[in-house]
């Protein structure tokens, strides 16, 4: 199914080096793209300085590029980009989306319920903070109501925003701006027209049709390929000390990689030019499973 106009991305982010999920994830998105005849930008989420692993950035880039992927046009750091988000949330306050909040971690947590996502925010500071208090952080007004999307791989996803996640942060308490703020001003201004990424960042996806509507842009399409796991079922992270791949042996992991995808290529691809051409034209996501997939690590 060819289609120039798709747009997609991959977006890491430098809080540690690629590892098997992230390749994994990396290859999906790449295939959705160029098994189309599109785009596909690489962006790097960096706009957490005191997550990040120095020099991760950079590694992250040669670490793709020795595996064989090609991006379209500049990489985008989202460090460069403050304008940008800065701009959205003063739309969001002009029309009475966003409000300041004053509430800490400590009395969001003793007075709220827990959710899909950790505490779901009481709604203390919704019409204002308490007297004597200022806000510090931003927070999104979300509407009530169960809000569904269809996603390509995992089929019908609801979540009732109020219910199961509250009111959420656009700029955080400590001066940095939240997630679900800066990948949807992003993919916006970028013209990214499906995103492509873990299965993980299924639960946010709601609060980011929602900053689409608030922000009133329209919002691209879904596709959350299943998590890798280790053997504990732990979904391959940082925080659970997956290692970081290496490239000398790029060719055998890519061919790994493809297999988990469901997409094992013939014994005769042996370089990763050859793997590249056969997977692009051979990329169905009918054949990916949703997952979660174990890898076996090396
Ligand atoms: N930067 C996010 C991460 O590495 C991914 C964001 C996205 O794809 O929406 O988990």
């Amino acid at each position: 199914m060819s289609d120039p106009s798709y747009r997609g991305r991959f977006a890491p982010s430098p809080t540690g080096l690629l590892h098997a999920g992230s390749l994994s994830t990396a290859v999906g998105s790449y295939l959705e793209a160029r098994g189309r005849g599109g785009q596909w930008l690489l962006r790097m989420e960096d706009l957490d300085p005191p997550r990040e692993v120095p020099g991760a950035a950079a590694d992250i880039l040669r670490t793709l590029e020795a595996f064989g992927f090609e991006w379209d046009g500049e990489v985008v750091y989202q460090s460069r980009r403050h304008h940008l988000y800065r701009a959205a949330l003063e739309q969001l306050i002009a029309s009475g989306r966003a409000y300041a909040c004053c509430c800490t971690r400590k009395e969001i947590a003793a007075l709220a319920r827990r959710g899909p996502d950790g505490y779901v925010y009481p709604g203390t500071c919704r019409d204002g903070c308490p007297d004597g208090r200022e806000g510090r952080a931003w927070r999104l007004r979300v509407d009530e109501g169960e809000s569904v999307l269809r996603d390509r791989l995992q089929g019908e996803y609801g979540q009732n925003l109020a219910r199961d996640i509250g009111d959420f942060v656009l700029l955080r308490a400590d001066g940095f701006w939240a997630y679900q703020l800066a990948v949807v001003v992003d993919d916006a201004e970028q013209g990214v027209t499906d995103i492509v990424r873990g299965a993980d960042l299924l639960v946010s996806t709601p609060r980011q049709l929602a900053v689409y509507g608030a922000l009133g842009r329209e919002a691209p399409g879904y596709c959350h390929l299943p998590v890798l796991t280790n053997a504990a079922g732990e979904k391959l992270s940082k925080q659970t000390l997956a290692p970081a791949i290496g490239v000398d042996d790029a060719a055998r992991r890519l061919r790994g990689a493809l297999a988990r995808l469901g997409h094992a290529p013939p014994a005769e691809c042996g370089d990763l030019a050859e793997l590249w051409r056969w997977a692009i034209a051979n990329w169905s996501l009918s054949r990916v499973p949703r997952g979660p997939l174990l890898a076996e690590l090396d």
